[in-house]
């Protein structure tokens, strides 16, 4: 699932090609992924793209004023195409949702792979009214996320640490992999309740959220929005990564699997060597 760092390079990377292009056409291949009527997707077409911006995990093209606002989830992408077949794709059950076709012969395909649908695609005149965009926390790469934002938000919520920083009304762009990576990071259990952090745990955590973030950013910049997956990949250390072992101590990687997902870590790093429960089997057993 694209998080913060790999929205931020497709950010990038549509800045470089689609801004100044002119929307030439946009074709709906899923009618299920565009969550907005008014003003229709149609309305798009001659519209100069003017700016590229990211909320959270949600990227927003500005088309003269207009607003394509596309959340991933996640199993979605976007496929650029330096030329894009013309002929209007055929509807069905395939991966595409929408193609945007440029003046230029390019364009680009906003894709989810299986049957999980939940790519979402609007066209608002202002990002805030998505409803996902205006609930977003703060942004963990803006001057407001301080060490003493981070301890405000922990203290205030009931809830495992995992569940913090993956809100997103919380912290906006952190999800799955990179919250596992950054508990990783400064050895701390997923499921250590938010508020029990001491002042010394919640500058680490904050460091571990803002240097892993970055590191992310730096390494999928410039990539194109194919090689954005593998590179995102191959630079976790825990995430993903079950049965091999832990670069830092050589433990396996654990996992703990609920209904539709499942999270990773080291017992060794972050456990004091006790594995977790597996909620599921738990469950299962009961
Ligand atoms: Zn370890």
């Amino acid at each position: 699932m694209p998080e913060l760092p790999e929205v931020e390079a497709l950010v990038s990377f549509l800045r470089e090609h689609a801004v100044g292009r002119v929307v030439a056409r946009v074709d709906v291949a899923g009618i299920e992924v565009l969550k907005t009527y008014d003003p229709p997707v149609t309305a798009l077409a001659g519209l100069e793209i003017t700016g590229v911006a990211r909320h959270g995990k949600f990227l927003d093209l500005d088309v003269s004023g207009l607003h394509l606002v596309v959340h991933l989830a996640r199993a979605g992408w976007l496929r650029w195409s330096p030329a894009l077949a013309p002929a209007p794709p055929r509807p069905g059950k395939g991966p595409l949702g929408l193609r945007v076709h440029l003046d230029d012969g390019s364009g680009f395909d906003l894709t989810e792979a299986g049957t999980r649908k939940r790519l979402s695609v609007y066209v608002v005149r202002d990002p805030s009214e998505v409803p996902g965009v205006a609930r977003l926390g703060v942004d963990p790469l803006s001057a407001e996320f301080t060490v003493d934002t981070l301890a405000g938000l922990l203290a205030e919520e009931r809830g495992q640490v995992k569940g913090v920083l993956t809100n997103q009304s919380l912290i906006a762009g952190l999800g799955n992999a990179y919250s596992d990576e950054v508990l990783w990071e400064v050895g701390l259990s997923p499921f250590k309740p938010a508020r029990n952090l001491g002042r010394e745990d919640v500058e680490r955590l904050h460091a571990a959220i803002v240097d892993t973030l970055r590191g992310a950013v730096q390494r999928a910049q410039g990539l194109a929005a194919k090689d954005l997956k593998s590179e995102k990949k191959s630079g976790l250390n825990v995430h993903g990564r079950t049965g091999l072992p832990c670069p830092r101590c050589g433990d396996t990687v654990r996992e703990v699997s609920f209904a539709d997902k499942s999270l990773q870590y080291c017992a060794t790093c972050q456990t004091g060597g006790q594995p977790l429960a597996d909620r599921r089997l738990s469950r299962l057993l009961k």
